[in-house]
């Protein structure tokens, strides 16, 4: 079981050493920084592609410019650009899709959680409501249930974290990466990990808590992150009024597909 997270963790931890950049960009008039900044986030979020020998970054911009259906030019144009400095999930887009998106799975219907610490943003009751709801999001179209517990162990382990916090994927300060999960599994897997250097909010304020959450549990669940623009599974955050929200019909065919669907009388 602890395996199959794992296969896609291995993506992020242990990347090849990138080539030194071909000569050729120069050329293209990016500075330095531009290029550290790009080639960090590709590696971080698309590190499939640095398996790939040879594969310029050109190549490997294009990839993720294909995932969020920009248009396709390898460069680093504005559109690009500001996608890469949206605030989002910190799992990687596309690294062993396959592998996350068809196996992992809880194979009991009965799940627990608990909360392991919390943020200063908000009281803790409002934490412990967002974090509520935001199971009841999948619990309302499955046959799963979620019971908080506060002594055993849980199978979804839930908290507040700065940088470096034990799992060896640091968060990164202030915006950026505001959280992530662990697929299905033993141990950590199931865990979710919220960045403490973010504004946590229950409303429209810097990042709304619920959304995140719900987000992040999808991942908790088996399910691997969506290219269709305004699924939950969307890698981007975007803000949406929590007290309207329903959940997407893509996201609900992804959850229905790994649990079925809720019984009229579970
Ligand atoms: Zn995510
Ligand atoms: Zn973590």
């Amino acid at each position: 079981m602890g395996t199959m997270h794992y296969l896609l963790l291995c993506a992020v931890i242990f990347l090849p050493e990138t080539p030194a950049f071909p000569v050729q960009l120069r050329a293209e008039s990016w500075t330095s920084i531009d290029l550290e900044k790009v080639k960090g986030y590709l590696d971080k979020f698309f590190p499939i592609f640095t398996k790939t020998q040879n594969i310029s970054i050109e190549e490997r911009i294009k990839k993720m410019q294909t995932f969020f259906h920009l248009t396709v030019t390898g460069k680093l144009d504005k559109e690009t650009e500001e996608i890469m400095t949206l605030p989002r999930c910190g799992l990687p887009d596309v690294a062993e899709y396959k592998t996350f998106s068809g196996t992992p799975k809880w194979e009991k219907t009965h799940l627990t959680y608990k909360i392991l610490s919390y943020t200063s943003d908000l009281p803790r009751k409002k934490v412990d409501d967002a974090i509520k709801k935001a199971f009841k999001v999948w619990s309302d179209v499955t046959p799963l249930h979620f019971r908080r517990v506060h002594l055993s162990r849980a199978d979804i382990e839930i908290r507040f974290a700065r940088r470096e916090h034990g799992d060896g994927f640091p968060f990164d300060g202030k915006g950026g990466t505001l959280a992530h999960a662990f697929p299905p599994g033993e141990g950590r897997g199931g865990d979710a990990h919220f960045d403490n250097d973010e504004k946590w909010s229950e409303v429209n304020q810097e990042v709304n808590l619920f959304l995140v959450a719900a987000h992040e549990f999808g991942h908790s669940l088996g399910l691997d992150h969506s290219d269709v623009r305004g699924a939950l599974m969307y890698p981007i955050y975007s803000y949406q009024n929590p007290e309207k929200f329903k959940l997407p019909a893509d996201d609900r065919r992804g959850i229905q597909k790994l649990y079925g669907k809720k019984s009229s009388n579970s």
